[in-house]
């Protein structure tokens, strides 16, 4: 890709409206333009990197057996009111009448889309267990959606349903899913995310797990504990310590106040604190309630027809991909590990109107790309200035910078997006050059490409 022919344009300045971090990189860098409020167009560079995070999680979600379809966005309330959640889930759910006066919804989980996708399909109890996941856009009309990608009214959501002829089958695939839902945490950068217990809320299970992401700027509530492993969610720690008087409408700051010090329910010591987190994953173990409710079933070995259980696990794409650049950037912009980076590699040609910087770049570009790396040439006639501010912003991990000055020495300078390191290379080991920078970059990610 060609710089000068990319479609955005870059500002100097924070935009008034933004408050989190994410949202200002990826608005000022041309990654997204707000088209209503949660509601966004991509341009190619935020395009370029979900595809990459889409891949991943497809790649593991494909490890462990799952299934790729495709359920609608938009369903009949006639399949929600089959599990009584057309009454009972609330505005979020966007609900219309089509032009025969049929009450329709648009998806913003699809549970029922899964069950009914499943139902008198899956019959026999040699065709467990399975799980199907979809990739695709859903609606939630959020109240608040001020946060750019993190919580978003409309966005791209993976979402899975296993099925299982027993709970301890389901328990034992749960704990798969678990692992999976880590590597690609790993893989995308994200090491630092933790599962936490959490309570299932709306959709309906018993046993259920967060994967958060710790930030000052997350809108979860995390309970860990100092001494031992334990960490639950808020409301799930509340549950478990009936003595703790906390009233609605208690700011974040007085609640911290109140459980910091309390007593781990795993461990007995005082060493209780409360911390932020944004929600990036969910994976819950729901039992037979869809089911049941659904009437699917299936024959036993011996015969007897039962209700399949279920497992459902989430992950917001957009959200993860927001919550990447929260957890990575400097001041100039985003530092994006090299698995989900809109570019691998950045070439900033200084004074393209020089012949030999000009020819020489264009050779390194054309053999960068015909060995397959992903790479962006700047070939506009800017300031050095310019060029590395619009570099910091696009936050490929690696940058070649072709200059006059080095040239004259027949070298170019590489360096990484977090200036970590700094290498001159001579002009014709470039690509052996990068190519070493790029498999050290995947294995910071602590895993092979
Ligand atoms: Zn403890």
């Amino acid at each position: 890709m060609k710089l000068s022919k990319l479609l955005g344009k870059n500002l100097r300045e924070k935009p008034s409206e933004c408050f989190l971090q994410s949202n200002i990189f990826m608005i000022r860098g041309s990654y997204i333009k707000n088209v209503a409020s949660g509601i966004f167009s991509l341009f190619l560079p935020a395009k370029k990197s979900i595809r990459k995070i889409e891949n991943i999680i497809r790649e593991e979600m494909n490890n462990i057996n799952g299934q790729e379809v495709l359920f609608p966005v938009v369903m009949p309330a006639t399949l929600w009111e089959e599990t009584n959640r057309y009454s009972t889930v609330g505005n979020e759910m966007i609900r219309f009448k089509d032009r025969n006066d049929s009450n329709m919804v648009l998806g913003m989980t699809h549970e029922e889309a899964a069950v009914h996708l499943a139902k008198g399909v899956a019959t026999s109890y040699i065709q467990y267990p399975f799980m199907i996941y979809q990739i695709q856009t859903k609606v939630r009309d959020e109240p608040r959606s001020r946060a750019g990608l993190i919580r978003a009214r409309e966005f791209t959501m993976k979402d899975a349903y296993s099925f299982h002829v027993s709970k301890n089958d389901l328990e034992k695939y749960y704990e798969v899913c678990h692992r999976a839902y880590e590597r690609i945490f790993e893989r995308v950068g994200l090491r630092e995310a933790i599962s936490i217990q959490s309570d299932s809320g709306v959709m309906g299970g018993s046993i259920s797990h967060e994967f958060m992401l710790l930030s000052d700027v997350g809108e979860d509530k995390i309970v860990i504990c100092k001494n031992c492993n334990y960490k639950a969610n808020i409301e799930v720690f509340v549950k478990n310590n009936t003595s703790l008087q906390l009233n609605d409408g208690l700011s974040f700051e007085e609640t911290v106040e109140i459980i910091n010090g309390c007593k781990c329910p795993a461990c007995e010591s005082k060493s209780i604190y409360v911390s932020r987190g944004i929600e990036i994953g969910n994976i819950f173990q729901l039992g037979q309630k869809y089911t049941k409710d659904m009437d699917m079933k299936f024959v036993d070995e011996k015969g007897e027809s039962k209700f399949p259980y279920m497992g459902c696990y989430g992950i917001g794409v957009g959200r993860l991909y927001a919550s990447i650049c929260e957890a990575h950037n400097d001041n100039y912009g985003p530092i994006w590990p090299i698995s989900v980076a809109p570019w691998e590699v950045h070439i900033c040609a200084l004074r393209i109107d020089n012949k030999d910087v000009k020819e020489v770049s264009e050779k390194i570009y054309n053999t960068l790309k015909s060995d397959h790396l992903d790479v962006v040439f700047d070939d506009r006639n800017s300031s050095a200035g310019e060029m590395f501010a619009d570099a910091d912003l696009l936050g490929a991990p690696i940058r070649i910078i072709i200059s006059a000055r080095n040239l004259n020495e027949n070298k170019v300078e590489i360096i990484t997006r977090d200036k970590s390191e700094k290498i001159f290379a001579q002009v014709d080991d470039t690509l052996e050059t990068v190519k070493k920078m790029i498999s050290k970059e995947y294995k910071k990610l602590n895993f092979n490409d």
